[in-house]
């Protein structure tokens, strides 16, 4: 267990609890521990409690923070729209700009459309997809998040059952508003193959994280993506990707330049915005006909705020430069090394998989997982008391083994952290 007091942070539970359902803000901040903490400021990779101890950073508000934390061209962008309004419900210039600078970064995509949050875009994106095809089923994989909604909360975490059962993941999901959703398991493509073959000319989409990071950060079999484009565009479905953590993370363009695959669709939030509330979904030009000649609709008071894109303009434009992404990656590949060396000379079995900007550690297993059931092997209990040693040298981690690595990761941060894995790696037994 962690040997730091949390007083602050704990009282705060205590009152948030008296007035906020459940104590915090979002049902994946309850798992949480020693206590759901309270922070004060941030600064880069730092951050600070309540109780004044400082944080190294590798959650970054669980993905959006790519630039860390407090970002001075972030800033004086919103700063500057401060001055000029927040909010028209109309239209205004940088809506241009910040869709030309997705087009220019992203590759094999030509138009998008804004929302708030990754959950919305998703539905924007399946709606769209339900839309041009004049089908209803969806396909998802089993593991994957793809935001709270009735439709897609499926089969997310389960702990039974089989892995193409659509399983609800929460109380108050009617059965009836995932009937339409196809459960397959991962990296699998023959059992893609099959519910297209019984199937096909009902499936709308099929949506995928490119890399796993929701569950473990499994990483895609060679072919399975590829495979995945070309089911459906032989059967006529949409191939979405959910990038709203791999967008504007493992590259400036994304899964499209990571994997260099182009699917019909991606969905983007997180990282776009630096951490304000922005999402998009992008495509070619064609994808987005059901809007222009009204088959279907999507709409949003906040849609294309200009705070939000005041933010992502400010945020690109730093993510835009050649080498941003490299030396994360970089910064990212060292704590690999670290954990996994440090793991060997005190034998403690483990691997990291992922990519350098999101990776996951999973303990007590000799191969990286290739889907979620694979996740469920490793141990979830060793993992812990190694967060809890981390947190005791002033290392702040994701609850799942995710680490989040950003722009303003250092050489001066890594030494901290490559020093306190040392240390955690030998004191959890
Ligand atoms: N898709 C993916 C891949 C995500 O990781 C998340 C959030 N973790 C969402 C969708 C939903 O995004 P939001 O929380 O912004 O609604």
């Amino acid at each position: 267990m962690t040997n730091i007091q949390f007083p602050g942070s704990e009282r705060l539970h205590q009152s948030a609890s008296e007035v906020l359902a459940t104590g915090v803000s979002s049902g994946m901040r309850r798992r949480v521990t020693p206590t759901p903490l309270y922070f004060d400021r941030g600064q880069g990779p730092y951050f600070w409690d309540v109780d004044n101890h400082r944080f190294l950073d590798y959650t970054l508000g669980w993905g959006p923070l790519i630039l860390g934390n407090n970002h001075r061209r972030v800033n004086d962008a919103v700063a500057a729209q401060l001055q000029r309004g927040y909010t028209f419900g109309a239209q205004h210039e940088l809506e241009i700009r910040v869709a030309r600078q997705i087009v220019e970064l992203v590759p094999g995509i030509e138009q998008v459309i804004f929302s708030n949050t990754g959950s919305e875009a998703v539905q924007a994106a399946v709606r769209i997809a339900r839309a041009l095809t004049g089908r209803n089923k969806i396909v998802k994989f089993e593991g994957h998040y793809h935001g709270w909604m009735n439709n897609v909360l499926v089969s997310y975490h389960p702990t039974g059952g089989e892995p193409s059962e659509s399983q609800a993941t929460c109380g108050g999901q009617p059965p009836n508003e995932f009937a339409d959703t196809i459960v397959l398991p991962w990296n699998d493509i023959e059992s893609l193959r099959s519910a297209f073959d019984h199937v096909g000319d009902g499936i709308a989409a099929v949506i995928t994280e490119p890399l796993l990071a929701n569950s473990g950060c499994c990483e895609p079999r060679e072919g399975f993506l590829q495979g995945l484009i070309e089911l459906c565009r032989r059967h006529g479905a949409v191939s979405i990707f959910d990038e709203v953590i791999t967008g504007f993370r493992l590259a400036a363009g994304g899964a499209r330049e990571y994997y260099k695959l182009a699917p019909d669709l991606s969905v983007y939030g997180k990282a776009i915005a630096a951490g304000f509330s922005l999402s998009a979904v992008a495509g070619r030009k064609e994808m987005f006909d059901v809007l222009r000649d009204g088959r279907t609709f999507h709409a949003g008071t906040y849609n294309g705020n200009p705070i939000c894109l005041a933010a992502a303009s400010a945020a690109l434009e730093v993510l835009a430069d050649g080498d941003a992404f490299s030396k994360m990656h970089a910064h990212g590949q060292s704590l690999w090394r670290k954990i996994t060396s440090a793991a060997e000379s005190h034998g403690q079995p483990l691997v990291v998989c992922g990519a350098g900007t999101v990776f996951n550690v999973h303990w007590g297993v000799s191969q990286a997982p290739r889907d979620y059931r694979e996740t469920l092997r490793s141990d979830a209990e060793a993992y812990t008391r190694f967060r809890m040693e981390m947190l005791n040298q002033g290392v702040y981690l994701l609850p799942d083994g995710r680490w989040y690595v950003g722009a303003t990761h250092d050489d001066q941060a890594l030494e901290l952290a490559v020093n306190a894995i040392d240390h955690s790696i030998a004191n959890i037994n």
